[in-house]
């Protein structure tokens, strides 16, 4: 393919298994001939050590540019001064849909026939609150408080991308997901806007409602009956992290930042320090978010590609890495996916 027909993306290997698992990654969508053209940039520890910035105005620029994302993920540096890395981006792009697909990969675990897609609202709720200590007497902090918000505007836009990805994906169900019997007016908000869109795709695609303790406590009852799911910034945190643990845990877990200025697409785990530099992890969350980003430029040809490659090594070889509860390194079960691929 001409350099001229690839499709430009920012590309950020991240720190601690960021390198090892992008690197893996990068390997398959090579073996597949994904129409990437990389623009590599650092943002995170890698990008302290070089410039003493965790987010480098470059690596913004590159993303304003390109509009499209791969990153790895990236330690959140200790001590004040720093911004917080996704809360930046998220604000800078307008990434205002967190998308997180929790699918049963490996048959026969505590979970099965698992097929849920989570939209996250990313850009409110208490995520974008102002929060303050109220001194008492001698205590300064006696009492602190935290004052998020919700607009009616974001709420009707995550519930309607949360409804047309239903649609395009020939999804049957939305659950919105709230407090509002307590929280009346924050999550009141949204559930009074997403049932103004769900009105919108009656006949199409069917509305439930869902109290968020209930919700919880379903996931793990009967987490079958669960479709797609949108819900607010700090419970979509949460949830979704429930999500991918009844699949396996976080080393398969993807996530996508939809926004009005570009997309992102990473794992949900963070850089495993742990395990950094020793071949073990787990490059599969990173690989189901390139394979999500294939699909975002409609590409899902090569999607299903490496979406079939996963299965075959992971169910039928029974090729897996140790957080799998197999004994394969990083690098060993990468060619058994660029075999199975090729
Ligand atoms: P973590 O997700 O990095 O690790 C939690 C546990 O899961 C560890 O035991 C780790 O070894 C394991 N794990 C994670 N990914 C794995 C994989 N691919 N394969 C095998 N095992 C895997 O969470 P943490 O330890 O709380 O955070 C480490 C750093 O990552 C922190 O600085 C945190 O702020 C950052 N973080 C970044 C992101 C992001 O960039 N999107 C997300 C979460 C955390």
């Amino acid at each position: 393919m001409s350099d001229s027909n690839l499709i430009p993306v920012t590309l950020i290997p991240g720190d601690g298994i960021g390198p090892e698992i992008v690197g893996s990654t990068l390997e398959i969508l090579e073996t597949i001939k994904a129409p990437f053209k990389w623009d590599k940039q650092l943002a995170g520890m890698a990008a302290v050590d070089v410039s003493g910035d965790p987010l480098p105005q470059q690596t913004i620029d590159s993303i304003h540019k390109t509009g499209l994302a791969l990153k790895g993920p990236l330690t959140t540096p200790v001590g004040k001064g720093f911004r917080s890395i996704n809360v930046t981006l998220r604000k800078e792009f307008g990434l205002y849909a967190n998308v997180r697909p929790t699918r049963t990969l490996i048959p026969g675990g505590r979970f099965e026939n698992i097929d849920i897609v989570l939209v996250r609202e990313n850009l409110e709720g208490f995520y974008a609150a102002m929060e303050h200590y109220i001194p008492v007497d001698d205590d300064p902090k006696a009492i602190a408080t935290c004052t998020g918000y919700t607009s009616r505007k974001e709420c009707r836009r995550i519930v309607k991308y949360a409804f047309d990805y239903a649609v395009q994906h020939n999804r049957k169900k939305v659950t919105l997901v709230h407090k509002a019997n307590i929280l009346k007016e924050l999550c009141g908000l949204f559930l009074e806007e997403g049932r103004k869109v769900a009105k919108e795709y009656e006949g199409k695609i069917a509305c439930e409602e869902r109290i968020v303790d209930a919700c919880a406590m379903e996931l793990v009852l009967k987490p079958e009956t669960y479709d797609v799911i949108v819900t607010t910034n700090l419970f979509g945190d949460i949830l979704s992290d429930l999500t991918s643990g009844l699949i396996g845990g976080l080393g398969m877990a993807p996530g996508a930042n939809i926004g009005e200025k570009a997309a992102m697409f990473e794992a949900v785990h963070g850089s495993a320090p742990d395990i950094a530099g020793k071949n073990i992890a787990n490059p599969l969350a990173v690989l189901h978010a390139a394979a999500s980003m294939l699909e975002y430029v409609d590409r899902t040809d090569l999607s299903k590609r490496i979406e079939a490659a996963i299965k075959k090594v992971v169910v039928h070889d029974n090729i897996r890495t140790k957080d799998l509860g197999g004994n394969a390194s990083t690098s060993d079960f990468t060619a058994a996916l660029k075999q199975a691929i090729a």
